[in-house]
């Protein structure tokens, strides 16, 4: 087995697995541009999810020092394992990342977030993470560039939906550049992103009950060509939405994200639907 060398290259290469998300990054110019945007600072709690054969995970290693790298893929184990020997720190948790409790992993401190994620669970892991959001400094993903284009968008935009506001209610949410899928290997049929997410502060977030959110954006844009008068008529009534400064004729799509967390938390009784 050999180490990683100096450009980043992995120590070894195994077939992909499709069914794991599996899909290998290897052009240095996108790996470096992940390493820039993340940044890492002395102190820092690097956590990579999926490193696969180490594309990002041995650049970060050899800037910080040390990692924890959480990974389901058994056969990844051992070859990471032997090809960090003498780059630094590696700490690899052998489990699906949807089992892993950040809370727990920060004992008390707070991680900083990084990986290039099986596009099959971004959504998953993105509210797992969301769960734990007070253990977390910050997260930069990549994902599917449509998944990032809807996650940052803003009122007026064909995408936006139930993902933009369930994010943005909890997180400032940056586009930061593309990644074509020639720079993978196996290629992916569509263009990915790299996307930076910041957990608001707790006295930034306005949200009373998150579960009260969900169901009203839910009902929202689960009927997005309606009036909000009908498309919310199983979670609140219209003197409800004028009373959150909405517009009953409105559509969800034209609604800001404060506006529906307004909503939301208004006090809310038997004649409406519980979350
Ligand atoms: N970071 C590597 C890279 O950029 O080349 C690999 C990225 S690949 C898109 C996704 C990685 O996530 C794979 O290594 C895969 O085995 C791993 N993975 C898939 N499902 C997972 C899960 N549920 N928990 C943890 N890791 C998972």
């Amino acid at each position: 087995m050999n180490s990683p060398d100096s450009t980043g290259k992995p120590g070894f290469v195994l077939p992909a697995k499709k069914a794991l998300g599996q899909h290998f990054l290897h052009e240095r110019h996108y790996i470096d541009n992940i390493v820039l945007a993340v940044n890492p600072k002395p102190g820092d709690t690097l956590v990579e999810i999926g490193p696969g054969q180490g594309a990002i995970t041995f650049p970060l290693l050899r800037k910080h020092g040390s990692l924890t790298a959480i990974e389901f893929d058994r056969d990844l184990i051992a070859p990471l394992t032997e090809a960090a020997k003498g780059v630094g720190d590696l700490t690899i948790i052998h489990r699906d990342v949807l089992s892993v409790d950040f809370t727990d992993l920060a004992a008390g401190g707070k991680l900083r977030l990084v990986g290039n994620l099986p596009y099959n669970l971004s959504s998953p892991i993105l509210f797992h993470a969301l769960d734990h959001a007070a253990a977390i400094t910050d997260m930069h993903f990549m994902l599917q560039k449509e998944v990032v284009d809807r996650m940052a968008a803003g009122p007026g935009s064909k995408v936006y939906g139930r993902l933009s506001v369930m994010l943005q209610a909890y997180c400032d949410v940056t586009p930061l550049f593309v990644v074509p899928p020639g720079a993978f290997r196996p290629p992916p049929k569509v263009d990915s992103a790299v996307v930076r997410m910041v957990p608001k502060a707790p006295s930034q977030i306005a949200v009373r009950d998150p579960k009260r959110l969900e169901a009203v954006v839910r009902a929202a844009f689960g009927q997005r060509r309606k009036t909000l008068r009908n498309a919310l008529s199983s979670v609140c009534d219209t003197d409800m939405i004028e009373a959150a400064g909405i517009r009953p004729e409105s559509r969800a799509e034209q609604i800001e994200v404060a506006d529906f967390i307004a909503l939301a938390n208004l006090p809310y009784g038997d004649a409406v639907e519980q979350p």
